[in-house]
């Protein structure tokens, strides 16, 4: 049952061959035997997980039921829940309950899905690896050697371990894709405005976009149906008519014009990720697609631009953690300076301080123009370039990772080489075009390796399109290391 997809557990759940209590109670007990060892999820909350199912066996048992009705997902523990600890990786959060629902723990209630858990992440989601969260290290399944990614990286290895059928996740600069490829799952970042921010806990709010994470593209199309749409209470929401994902999924490829960027097919990709990314382009053509080169010649400069604003948005987000009305609060201080002061000292780990410090330092005067406008200048240009390129092309494919999943430790220590991570990933977030990543296969020690698909903006059901027709004639989505 924990293999299945979330279309073959929605029609077991509607024939009746199983209750959501039953599904609900399988996964929390794989939970509770293998968390100990990959420490995927930060909380688990049997009783509102169960109270969950039997409100979703009613709704099937009165036939109120959607597609995702009764089946369990795992929420990233950056989405407040109402009555769940929701930490966001954080020690400054360590005993936030929350009182609301974010924008899109509300769509999945009222689809009737299960909260199954929260899942691990690194703090503020600031992070490659998941080596930052204050909750402790996720191991990647595939080899508890490795890191899952980050910054979803608890959300990446429990839907790779089967530990939940699919997960929320978040990316900013590449943390939906990255995780999914080097867990071997699939993860899309939708057109920015499509998911509601409402409730999900801000890292750098020009570049936050939710989505989905599951093992395949056909999943992820049922689950951005239900996270797609406008909510009011965020000020960035789009308002369009509603469009069912899914509704291209079977569409074949034939004329597809693929876009290969000689940017990313230059040095730095290693050689099992190249060949790789081959022969699911050989794949492709099989297909019916042809393959053209394009440029994006400002592309390469997305992570330096990506390191500016980033952390510049982060130090104005973050600066509401005060230890006044939530969160951590220093035990010990002797005025209000200093309760500010111990509280974000002991609050906030080292990745966070360092983004903070940037971000304070580009914004300050004398440096805003130099660093700050310059980037947003050079983020327009790399839109641009995207821009160009769907002219001639209609999707972009790459890798989503310059290598497949490092090992523990290997770059905790070094954050520049830890930011290369999304040499390939950031683009998409400052351009809030979509983007999404499917395993293709494997590379070094047997580790996953992601087929990076880009789009233009709205083109998300083109891209499951794309992803899922490729999915119906190779089986690396269906592969799991457990
Ligand atoms: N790895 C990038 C960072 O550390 C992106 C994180 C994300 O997308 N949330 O900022």
């Amino acid at each position: 049952m924990f293999n299945a997809s979330l279309k073959q557990l929605s029609i077991q759940l509607a024939e009746k061959k199983i209750s959501s209590t039953e599904l609900t109670t399988e996964f929390l007990q794989r939970i509770k035997q293998f968390n100990p060892e990959y420490n995927a999820f930060i909380t688990v909350n049997e009783e509102i997980s169960l109270a969950q199912a039997k409100v979703a066996d009613k709704m099937l048992a009165t036939g109120q039921a959607g597609p995702l009705t009764g089946i369990p997902i795992a929420q990233k523990d950056i989405f407040c829940a109402r009555g769940w600890l929701t930490t966001c990786g954080s020690k400054m959060l360590s005993n936030f309950v929350s009182p609301y629902d974010a924008g899109v723990i509300e769509r999945f209630n009222q689809a009737g899905a299960i909260n199954i858990g929260k899942t691990n992440m690194d703090e503020f989601a600031m992070g490659s690896s998941n080596e930052t969260s204050y909750f402790g290290i996720v191991k990647n399944p595939w080899d508890i050697a490795a890191v899952p990614g980050g910054s979803s990286g608890g959300a990446a290895c429990a839907v790779a371990a089967r530990l939940a059928p699919a997960a929320t996740g978040t990316d900013t600069g590449g943390s939906i894709r990255q995780p999914a490829a080097l867990c071997g799952i699939s993860g899309i970042k939708p057109t920015y405005g499509l998911v509601s921010r409402y409730g999900m806990i801000a890292f750098a709010s020009s570049l936050d976009q939710g989505g989905p994470m599951a093992k395949s593209a056909e999943d992820l199309a049922l689950l951005l149906n239900v996270m797609i749409g406008f909510d009011p209470r965020d000020s960035t929401s789009l308002q369009r008519d509603a469009e069912d994902c899914a509704q291209d999924l079977q569409k074949p490829l034939a004329g597809l014009r693929i876009g290969l960027p000689k940017e990313y097919f230059a040095e730095g990709m290693s050689q099992d990720v190249a060949s790789a990314i081959e022969k699911a382009l050989v794949e492709y053509r099989r297909l019916g697609a042809q393959t053209i080169e394009v440029s994006l010649p400002n592309a390469p400069l997305s992570i330096p631009v990506y390191y500016v604003l980033a952390p510049a948005e982060a130090s104005s987000n973050l600066s509401r953690f005060d230890g006044v009305r939530y969160g951590y609060r220093a035990p010990a201080y002797s005025d209000l300076a200093d309760m500010y002061r111990k509280t974000r000292t002991q609050g906030f780990g080292a990745e966070v301080k360092r983004r903070i410090l940037i971000g304070t330092y580009v914004l300050s005067h004398g440096y805003y123009d130099a660093y700050y406008i310059k980037a947003q200048k050079l983020r327009r240009l790399i839109a641009q370039d995207f821009t160009e390129a769907y002219k001639r092309c209609d999707i972009i494919m790459g890798p989503t990772t310059p290598t497949v999943a490092f090992n523990l430790g290997e770059k905790s220590g070094d954050p520049i080489q830890m930011y290369l991570s999304d040499i390939y990933t950031s683009a998409a977030n400052l351009t809030g075009m979509p983007a999404m990543s499917i395993p293709i296969g494997f590379g070094d020690k047997n580790r996953p390796i992601g087929l990076h698909i880009m789009g233009n903006y709205f083109k998300e059901a083109q891209m499951l399109n794309i992803a899922h027709q490729y999915q119906l004639v190779t089986d690396w989505h269906l592969k799991s290391p457990v």
